[in-house]
């Protein structure tokens, strides 16, 4: 059982956008008990002060220095609980990396996250986020998540349905946003592997890494989609995210900025009659889902600088640090764009990135 208390603690490290700012304590813990009695003895020393809890900071923008406690999870431990002929239950420390998760289970033979492959971030922090791409969000494999009221160290289980989970949306980002640390996140995976090709030129890609005969992943590849191995969708969905976004290691960012908004029908069929060739897609009774990058694109933004603050060249949906940019550089350019969206289009962009005050 471990604690690390940092003061005056750099986050520089601590963030994908790579923005210069620092915390006034980073207590990072490996337990549950561990959380709970340090922060007992922080308070009983200091007092009740803000806090935050972060994973891998790949969804974060800094605006300025945090004046409190930022707490970051190193329980790790994946541990199945169950297992029947068709699936298992399976429980992963928050603090595990996701994608180390999804590369194991794909070798233990458990399947459903395979589409998730490569987003950045900590198991606790894809339920809080509900991650999605290709055609599935990490809800649909979620059975139930553990959390530690940061208020009275309490533990609370919820089930699935009970994580108000939605688009990019939770309970944990609304109503309980930072009352809970996410401690466990139990996932039903199966056994069986269905892959979920419909999205994103995925078939595509496929077929052309199936041409490449001495393709290390074209092995266990048959000719036929039910041969497909899971490593290989695995490999393709790597492939193409790493032609598509710019790495933060190289250029800081926090993926897409900005969430795709969802609109009435009537509104779309408004702006299709403008603009016909509008992307847009079902999104429930009588709401459309419209690309954001797609009306960032048409505003003119793509590859726009705003300072050390700049629209990705490739991928408009993607703000990126130029070097030296503080948060509220980004925010500006954030804010620039999402006023010139809203006087072309009428549609206000709500960001996907968790904007951190520093108040
Ligand atoms: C290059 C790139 C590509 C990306 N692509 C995608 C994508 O395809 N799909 C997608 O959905 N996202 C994507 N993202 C966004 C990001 O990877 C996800 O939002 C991810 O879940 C963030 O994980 P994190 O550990 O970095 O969390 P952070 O960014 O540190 O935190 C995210 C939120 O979760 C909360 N939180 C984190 N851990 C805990 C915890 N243990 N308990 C309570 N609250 C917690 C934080 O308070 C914050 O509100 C991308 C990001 C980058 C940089």
């Amino acid at each position: 059982m471990r604690t690390d208390l940092t003061f005056d603690a750099p986050l520089l490290e601590l963030n994908t956008f790579g923005i210069q700012a620092k915390a006034r304590m980073l207590l990072t813990y490996d337990s549950e008990t561990a959380l709970c009695e340090r922060l007992a003895a922080i308070r009983r020393q200091y007092g009740n002060l803000p806090m935050l809890h972060i994973g891998c900071g790949s969804n974060l923008l800094f605006l300025g220095d945090y004046p409190g406690i930022i707490l970051k999870s190193a329980i790790k431990g994946i541990r199945l609980l169950s297992e029947t002929q068709d699936e298992v239950l399976v429980e992963v420390g928050a603090g595990e990396v996701c994608d180390d998760f999804i590369a194991y289970a794909i070798q233990q033979g458990w399947f459903g996250m395979e589409n998730l492959s490569l987003i950045p971030g900590q198991v606790g922090a894809a339920a809080v986020q509900n991650i999605g791409a290709y055609g599935v969000e990490v809800c649909d494999v979620i059975h139930e998540v553990k959390g530690i009221s940061l208020e009275d160290g309490s533990t609370h289980l919820w089930k699935r349905d009970e994580c108000g989970y939605g688009y990019r949306q939770s309970i944990f980002k609304a109503e309980l946003r930072g009352k809970y640390a996410i401690t466990y996140v139990t996932f039903r995976l199966s056994k069986h592997f269905q892959p979920k090709l419909q999205y994103g030129g995925l078939v595509k890609a496929i077929e052309e890494r199936k041409s490449l005969s001495n393709s290390p992943v074209s092995e266990g590849w048959g000719g036929s989609e039910n041969t497909l191995s899971a490593m290989l969708l695995r490999q393709v969905i790597i492939d193409i995210r790493r032609a598509k976004l710019p790495d933060p290691k190289e250029q800081g960012n926090a993926g897409s900025f900005f969430k795709n908004p969802i609109v009435t029908k009537e509104k779309a069929d408004q702006l299709l009659a403008d603009y016909p060739t509008m992307p847009h897609y079902p999104a429930g009774e009588g709401k459309v889902k419209l690309a954001a990058g797609w009306l960032i694109e048409q505003a003119g933004w793509k590859g726009k600088s705003l300072g050390p603050a700049a629209v990705h060249d490739r991928q408009a949906l993607v703000l990126v640090n130029k070097g030296g940019a503080t948060g509220a550089d980004i925010q500006k350019l954030c804010e620039a764009i999402r006023k010139d969206v809203a006087e072309r289009f009428g549609t206000l962009l709500e960001p996907e990135v968790n904007l951190v005050n520093n108040s």
